[in-house]
């Protein structure tokens, strides 16, 4: 069973039928994201739409690194600061600066999403060569991922996501995911790079980046310049594919997976992989977001059947929220 992904070359061309087919396949999902850090109805609605005309506008600049739903994503993730913003400055006016960011639950989203990992949309590498060096690690990371998950591995996977993405100290590993002792943590942790140091040299054959990459992957890294925690949570290198979470809520997960899967989403706190997994529960049991989906596929269209040049105006990026 293999997840839908989009003809992009079509998206282009403003074809209305795939168009419509991506806002069939992801509308949930997005909402789902919006629905946890937005709470009045109407404004979710109009971040969704505005997600979506923004990815017809921007589509022309889709850059094939990342898949499709990380883009839409981005999007949404901009959309919703910028949403969460207008909101936070008409509430206290702007004369209290950042003072109450987080003292209210949307003062908190906005802390949450800025946090949250940079996306497609916002990536700035110091330099070519860290570009490279990230893609290169990524796929370094993926390759173990995709290696552990096949030898069913769940409870590796689960102490190196910890560890490497959700910041987690040896301590807290041990404790919460049950192992004998903080030395098996470490254990665990140097066979891990170790393995990770092999693939490098299949994966960057030509030693373009084999400094930077050594560096990120040895036991003390100090400041280097490609973060392992930031290239494991950008490039979504553990996110299971949206069937198994399917799976998983249909319980038809072995304990093992289902475990992983849990752990991905709650514990080391997935926003994507828990978007998509509101959005499966929800299908499953109501329609009654029917209505809105429908006004927002009008607008949609309304757009691509505009007069505007295919992919003309462009995605305009917000500032980057950190600065
Ligand atoms: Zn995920």
């Amino acid at each position: 069973m293999s997840d839908y992904e989009p003809d992009i070359a079509r998206l282009i061309e403003r074809d209305d039928t795939e168009w419509l087919r991506v806002q069939r396949e992801y509308q949930g999902r997005l909402y789902s994201f919006v629905r946890r850090r937005v709470r009045d109805r109407d404004a979710c609605e109009d971040v969704l739409q505005e997600t979506f005309l923004g990815a017809i506008r921007g589509i022309a600049g889709f850059d094939p690194r990342y898949s499709f739903e990380q883009y839409l994503f981005g999007i949404l993730r901009n959309r919703t600061i910028d949403h969460l913003r207008r909101q936070r400055a008409l509430q206290f006016g702007g004369q209290f600066g950042g003072q109450f960011a987080g003292d209210t639950d949307e003062g908190a989203a906005i802390e949450d999403l800025v946090r949250e990992e940079q996306t497609p949309l916002t990536l700035r590498e110091r330099s070519d060569l860290d570009q490279r060096g990230s893609e290169l690690l990524a796929e370094v990371l993926r390759e173990w991922v995709q290696e552990t998950w096949t030898e069913r591995e769940f409870r590796r996977l689960m102490v190196i996501e910890a560890l490497f993405s959700a910041g987690w100290r040896n301590r807290d590993a041990w404790e919460q995911l049950g192992l004998r002792d903080q030395t098996t943590v470490a254990g665990v942790k140097f066979r891990a790079l170790k393995r990770m140091r092999e693939l490098t040299a299949a994966v960057d054959a030509r030693g373009e980046c084999s400094a930077q990459l050594a560096e990120s992957l040895s036991e003390e890294p100090g400041q280097v310049s490609i973060d392992v925690a930031q290239v494991w949570r950008r490039f979504r290198v553990s996110c299971p594919a949206r069937h198994w979470l399917a799976r998983r809520l249909a319980g038809s997960l072995d304990a093992g997976m289902a475990e992983f899967v849990d752990f991905h989403i709650d514990a080391a706190g997935c926003p994507w992989c828990a978007a998509n997994r509101d959005d499966l529960a929800q299908r499953s049991r109501e329609n009654e977001l029917e209505a809105m989906f429908e006004r927002v596929g009008a607008s949609t269209m309304r757009l691509l059947r505009s007069r505007g040049e295919p992919g003309a105006g462009g995605e305009k990026l917000p500032p980057d929220p950190i600065s």
